[in-house]
This record gives structure tokens, C-alpha cells and sequence, in this order.
């Protein structure tokens, strides 16, 4: 459905005037050229630079459902939609407090599908280690009334799924394995899904956006920069959370335990490789470089907002104004120029699919003018 500066996606209504305007243009032209909602939705969210703090996530959980006994005039079941204090399929641990209790969230339509209305709401709660929903098939709607059928019918062929964003979370050590912990979540809505259904879909989808990485508070230092020095020092085989800790993006399908990775190095290194303050001019000059300082970047046009939140956070740490982010497609230049600190120990910048769209374009107003 085309959506409006008045009527804008679910997923902006609490954002800015101009957010929601970068929103609902940029999801109505994806819509207008695929008829893919759910890419529409994520062409909002990186269109507002929504991206890094606010990126929308899924989960998928297999767990009882229970009917209320007049579920047949009233709808009402409660499902389990998430086990708190384990390790799931993304490494991920969400722990106890994660979801606040009573939040209110939709229940979103079979599969996610954001082209048509809600089908339910509920209530969140906490049981145990179970996140659980109470819910209502609106009944009285053709749209409820059939999801509650086809979700009573399915029994155990049919998984629960949620969207969410991220508040707070940390990483660290949980039963000897590195992970990320979950502390504060908002719960965007909870579908009915099929088994293993959407997930390459969505996972396909998200992956431009998850390459900024997360904006951090470290401390800050103000001392000279030397990014290739600082590069050379930080070691090789690590896992995801030691490069998240020097890096501010990371190509999605590269190799997380592989330095070549990642780009935007701006914390300073020791020489053992231990990560540590966010320097300064090293943050201040990546975003030069965003801005198509140095040649410019090879990174998506839609990562550049995330990359920037990131390095404008320490910035803001240090007391120093962030120079702004130029507008998208500006910068985007054939060109190596990424921040000092590109090792040279890396494969090429992979090409995905955006950024080649992005050169595209950039050409052909280069050709055309
Ligand atoms: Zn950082």
C-alpha cells in the first residue's frame, strides 16, 4: 500500500517529521518498482538513518500455544514467543528484563506481511525463562478470523517469529562462548510463521543494514593518529566482538574472525592488539573519508549513516561536534580511499549488489551532465 507523510509505516510513527517524510518516500518508490513490502520497510528505515540504533531484527521461536477455553468467540491464546538466559541460533543470549512487561504489541499478519493490517494484539509477559504473549485474534475482522483458523489448525507446523530493535546490549562470555547479550529490547510486532519460512528472505534483507557496526561509548583520546601503525597491530583470528570494538563496519558476507572484514578502524591499538580508546582525528577523518574525502568509500550508500552514528558517537563523547554526513550518493566514488589503517592484508571490497547499483547511478549522472 503507498503510504503518506500522514499515514507513514508502523514502524516510524515516532519519528521526526523529516524522518518519516525520508521514510515513506523511499519505501513507496520500493514499493512502486518490487510490490515487496518488507524490502519497502527496511528502504525506510536506512532512508531515515534509522539503521544503527533502531534496525529492525527477527527472531523465530518453536513453543506452545495455548487456546483460552472460549477462543472460538474471542480469540485469545497465550504463546511463548522467546526462552530468556540461553544461547540461540544467532549467538545471541537475551536476558532477564529484556522485554518489558505489558508492553503491547501487534500480532503482525502470516509471515510478516506489512502490506496488510494487523490481525491480533497482545500484551507481553514474563514466566520463568518463557517471553509470552497474551493475545487476540481479531476475530471480527475476514483477516483475523482466517489467521486464527489457519494458526489452530497448523498446531506444531507453525512457528511464532518477532521484530524488534535493540536498546542496550553488551558482549561478553556466556558458558565459554563469546556472545552478545540482548539486555533491552522493543518488541515491534509477533507473526504467525511457517516453519523456517522468510528468514533467508529476511536475512538477505538485512544485510545491508547490519554492516554499520553498533555505536558505543569508549573512552576517547585526542592524541596523534596513525592508522596504518594502528592497523598493523591489530591481530588476526579474533572473533566478531574484539573487531567491533576497533572497527565502525563490517562487510556482511565476509569472514567475521578476519580482519580484512572490517573497515573504519578508529580505535587505537596496543601492541598487542588489545582494543582501545576511540581516537579523535581518527574518527573525525573517516568521516572525511564518508564523505568522499580520500577518494571516498567503496562501502553501501545505505551503510554510510550507520557508520557515521557510530563515529559521530565517540566524537560527541570527546565534547567535539561531528561534521556532518554529506547527502547519499555524493560521496560514492570509484576510489580505495578508505580511512588510514586499510592494512593492504585484505581481499578487495566486495562488491555487493547496492553499492554496484550506486556506481551505476553515480556514472550516469557523470556521463549525463
Ligand atoms: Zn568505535
Amino acid at each position: 500500500m503507498p503510504w503518506t507523510y500522514e499515514n507513514p509505516p508502523a514502524v516510524a510513527e515516532n519519528w521526526t517529521e523529516e524522518e518519516q517524510r525520508r521514510c515513506v518516500d523511499a519505501a513507496n518508490a520500493v514499493i512502486e518498482e518490487t510490490g515487496d513490502d518488507e524490502q519497502a520497510i527496511f528502504a525506510c528505515i536506512r532512508a531515515a538513518g534509522k539503521e544503527g540504533g533502531k534496525m529492525k531484527n527477527k527472531k523465530t521461536f518453536r513453543g506452545p500455544l495455548e487456546w483460552k477455553a472460549d477462543a472460538d468467540t474471542t480469540g485469545q491464546f497465550t504463546a511463548a514467543f522467546a526462552t530468556l538466559g540461553v544461547v540461540d541460533h544467532d549467538g545471541d543470549v537475551t536476558v532477564k528484563g529484556a522485554f518489558e512487561e505489558g508492553q503491547e504489541a501487534v500480532i503482525e499478519p502470516w509471515n510478516h506481511n506489512y502490506g496488510a493490517p494487523p490481525v491480533g494484539k497482545g500484551v507481553i509477559r514474563v514466566d520463568g525463562d518463557k517471553a509470552l504473549v497474551d493475545g487476540k485474534f481479531f476475530l471480527e475482522t475476514p483477516a483475523g478470523l482466517e489467521h486464527y483458523r489457519v494458526v489452530k489448525a497448523l498446531g506444531d507446523m507453525q512457528e511464532w517469529s518477532y521484530t524488534y530493535s535493540i536498546e542496550e546490549q553488551s558482549f561478553g562470555k556466556f558458558e565459554e562462548r563469546e556472545v552478545r547479550f540482548l539486555r533491552k529490547l522493543d518488541v515491534w510486532g509477533i507473526a504467525p510463521v511457517q516453519r523456517g519460512a522468510g528468514i533467508d528472505t529476511f536475512t538477505v534483507g538485512l544485510k545491508g543494514a547490519k554492516a554499520a557496526l553498533a555505536s558505543h561509548s569508549t573512552a576517547t583520546s585526542d592524541v596523534g593518529w596513525d592508522g596504518p601503525a594502528n592497523g598493523a597491530r591489530v591481530r588476526s583470528g579474533e572473533n566478531e566482538a574484539y573487531y567491533r570494538r576497533i572497527f565502525a563496519w563490517m562487510d556482511p558476507e565476509g569472514d567475521p574472525t578476519v580482519k580484512a572484514t572490517y573497515r573504519f578502524i578508529h580505535h587505537e591499538v596496543s601492541g598487542d592488539g588489545a582494543p582501545g580508546a576511540a581516537n579523535v582525528r581518527a574518527c573525525t577523518s573517516a568521516i572525511g573519508v564518508l564523505n568522499g574525502g580520500r577518494g571516498g568509500t567503496t562501502i553501501p550508500d545505505a551503510d554510510r549513516q550507520g557508520v557515521w552514528n557510530h563515529l559521530a558517537r565517540h566524537l560527541r563523547d570527546a565534547e567535539v561536534e561531528p561534521p556532518e554526513l554529506k547527502a547519499a550518493g555524493l560521496s560514492a566514488r570509484d576510489g580505495e580511499g578508505e580511512p588510514d589503517g586499510e592494512t593492504g592484508d585484505g581481499k578487495p571490497s566486495g562488491l555487493r549488489p547496492s553499492t554496484v547499483r550506486v556506481r551505476a547511478e553515480v556514472d550516469l549522472v557523470e556521463l549525463g551532465s
